[in-house]
């Protein structure tokens, strides 16, 4: 074999640097169990509602099975606009500044392909959502955690944030409320935040599949600040309010300049996002809004069930305002986050997952979706609370 044909056969390096899932050894564990109460997948319990499942299903009967425009239906791209108009009074072109995609999964990694160079930097709060990480090494980049900690709520601070910025720093790249830990930044950290974007020339990248999840507070949309839609890229989608994470849908919005650079990547990877889901989402964004408000009414409920049980059993968790995740500390149980997660498992057949699998800030926490139904999760806490007071008597309740 000649040297020049040893690489033959090898897998990429880029993609050999992207770490294992730290989780997947968690669930091959939980497909194999009966009777498990799962608070471990991030996703809502309820079906998508019935208007907008028929609005799908009448676009097929009509025969809509056509590839859309590759920025989407423009009647969705309209919705779209009016949508983010009225709820954060921020203006984005339906002609030119839209583009409908599959998930934020897709919306993300055009959004990074767009504006990373090889070795370009991009700053993330440590913990965060799993996806950013690996989809920062498959663009090329570099990612760079920014510890945030129980005490601040988890909210990213402005200043542990500038003092990582490095003459390769490219953007920061966040999603609030926030997946792992449901924290929300105040307009004042979000203000801040986009000082030092400004400052240093930062791209934004935000990740707002949250943003109707909020529980007595409002969301800041950091587009509609002063200054920072033309470095923003926002990143908007379905799946979390809607109750839609199969129909694969969502939307980024951006300058122009920054959407064509985004459609280059877009229209060859994806062509259009799937057109049946598109019908769907229209639907959602004009009839929806009944829907949601419904959910989040049963999410903060919910929440308040969770976040009072885990601290009354010894588990302290800081509230979270937005999301539908809790992320309570396990230290009193003796055990670490991976030890706990799994004795939980096996022990009482709860899952959660281990904190330490989105950043090392997360270590010591576990991550509890409460998109569950009341009851499966009052079981649930009544399985933890047993599971703590017989590892730590000196704590449980
Ligand atoms: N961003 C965050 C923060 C998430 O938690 C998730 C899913 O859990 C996604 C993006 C993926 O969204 P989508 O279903 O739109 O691809």
């Amino acid at each position: 074999m000649t040297d020049g044909s040893t690489h033959r056969g090898n897998i990429s390096q880029h993609v050999q640097s992207i770490p294992s899932s730290g989780i997947r050894r968690f669930f091959d564990l939980l497909a194999s169990m009966d009777g498990v109460i799962s608070l471990g997948v991030g996703q809502p319990d309820f079906v998508t509602p019935n208007h907008i499942r028929q609005a799908a299903i009448q676009s097929i009967e009509d025969g809509e099975t056509y590839y859309t425009s590759n920025y989407g239906l423009v009647e969705l791209r309209h919705a779209i606009s009016r949508h983010l108009q009225r709820l954060y009074g921020i203006h984005y072109d339906a002609g030119t500044e839209i583009i409908v995609t599959a998930g934020v999964s897709e919306a993300l990694n055009i959004a990074l392909e767009a504006i990373l160079d090889p070795g370009d930097e991009v700053l993330s709060p440590d913990p965060g959502y799993v996806a950013y990480l690996p989809c920062v090494l498959i663009a090329g980049g570099r990612f760079i955690q920014v510890p945030t900690r129980a005490e601040d709520g988890f909210a990213l601070h402005p200043e542990e944030l500038e003092r990582r910025i490095t003459p390769r720093s490219k953007a920061i790249l966040f999603g609030y409320p926030a997946n792992p830990t449901g924290a929300v930044l105040s307009r004042d950290t979000m203000l801040a935040i986009a000082d030092i974007a400004q400052r240093h020339g930062l791209f934004v990248i935000s990740d707002e599949i949250y943003d109707r999840l909020v529980y007595g507070v409002d969301h800041v949309c950091v587009s509609s600040l002063p200054g920072m839609k033309e470095r923003t890229i926002l990143l908007g989608g379905f799946s979390k309010a809607y109750a839609m994470t199969g129909w694969r849908l969502a939307y980024t919005c951006a300058r122009n300049e920054l959407t064509e650079a985004m459609m280059k990547v877009h229209q060859y990877v994806m062509m259009s996002a799937p057109t049946p889901a598109q019908f769907a989402a229209l639907q959602a964004m004009n009839s929806g809004e009944e829907d949601v408000r419904g959910m989040v009414a049963e999410y903060d409920r919910r929440r308040q069930l969770v976040v009072s049980a885990l601290n009354a059993m010894g588990l302290p968790c800081v509230e979270p305002r937005g999301a539908f995740y809790a992320f309570p500390q396990v230290g009193a149980s003796g055990m670490n986050d991976e030890t706990f997660a799994e004795r939980l498992l096996m022990e009482e057949r709860v899952a959660v997952i281990p904190g330490s699998a989105f950043g090392e800030a997360g270590a010591g926490h576990v991550r509890i979706c409460y998109a569950q139904s009341y009851d499966l999760l009052e079981q649930a806490m009544d399985r933890m609370r047993a599971f703590v007071a017989r590892h730590n008597k000196s704590t449980a309740k």
